[in-house]
């Protein structure tokens, strides 16, 4: 589904990404940790083309991000993406912040947008906020309402990066039963979190990765369980 093929990326100077290989199969669960700065954002960003790279290419079902013929507008509407910050719109209704994506980008009827949306809404539980405003809700809810407009648009794959790092504590497991389901029902996933309880829960593949290189890329049992290379070591006695 996701073909990450010897992606390198510079800021400038800088070398934020080098040689990054994996493979995300269908239905797949990965978790993307390593200490902050390493490059995980920007590489979870290359994926669905918000961050150009310089040398590579990734593959998503199909589709090349690197060809110049690749409408990476068309592939970014495939692929759902939730931030660190909730970024819902806040001069919207959450109603509206479900919908207008699929209407201005999917060309779906309000009526058949709004379906899908309330659905999903009703999914992560938040149904009877529809008529409310992003500032209205908590952290916790606007994450969950960021994840359910995400998959209104249908996506191929989702995208996390840190979605749960800037919660208060009470709200971290909210947003991870909503993330802990969809990856049951079989969402590929690729997810940028040092949350390792949900990466022994549901990861199938831990990728570790330092100073914009991927150190290490393998599953879960072989993550926790036989010792790492050393900065994996490091990184985990840090957090665990
Ligand atoms: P992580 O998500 O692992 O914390 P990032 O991908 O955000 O790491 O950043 C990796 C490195 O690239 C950091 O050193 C960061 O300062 C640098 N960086 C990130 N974005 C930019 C940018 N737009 N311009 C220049 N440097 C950047
Ligand atoms: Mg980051």
């Amino acid at each position: 589904m996701i073909d990450i093929q010897n992606v390198s990326k510079w800021y400038g100077q800088f070398q934020v990404l080098t040689d990054c290989n994996t493979t995300i199969n269908k239905g797949e669960v990965v978790v993307v940790c390593g200490p902050s700065g390493s490059g995980k954002s920007t590489l979870i960003k290359t994926v669905n083309g918000l961050e150009e790279i310089q040398k590579g290419d990734i593959i998503v079902n199909g589709t090349s991000i690197a060809d110049p013929k690749t409408d990476l507008s068309k592939l970014r509407s495939r692929v759902g993406m939730v931030f660190q910050h909730f970024e819902l719109f806040p001069h919207l209704s959450i109603t509206e912040n479900l919908t207008v994506a699929q209407v201005k980008v999917l060309g779906r009827s309000m009526d058949e947008a709004k379906k899908k949306g309330l659905a999903y809404l009703d999914r992560v539980g938040l149904s009877a906020h529809a008529h409310k405003y992003p500032a209205e809700l908590s952290g916790g809810q606007q994450q969950r309402v960021a994840i359910a407009r995400a998959l209104s648009m249908d996506p191929i794959a989702m995208l996390f990066d840190e979605p749960t790092s800037a919660l208060d504590p009470e709200m971290i497991n909210e947003v991870l039963d909503v993330m802990v389901s969809l990856a049951k029902e079989g969402m590929t996933m690729m997810c940028v979190t040092h949350e390792m309880g949900f990466a022994r829960q549901v990861a199938d593949r831990i990728i570790f990765m330092d100073k914009g290189i991927i150190e290490e890329d393998c599953s879960k049992d072989e993550f926790f369980g036989a010792p790492r290379g050393e900065r994996a070591q490091q990184f985990l006695a840090k957090i665990l």
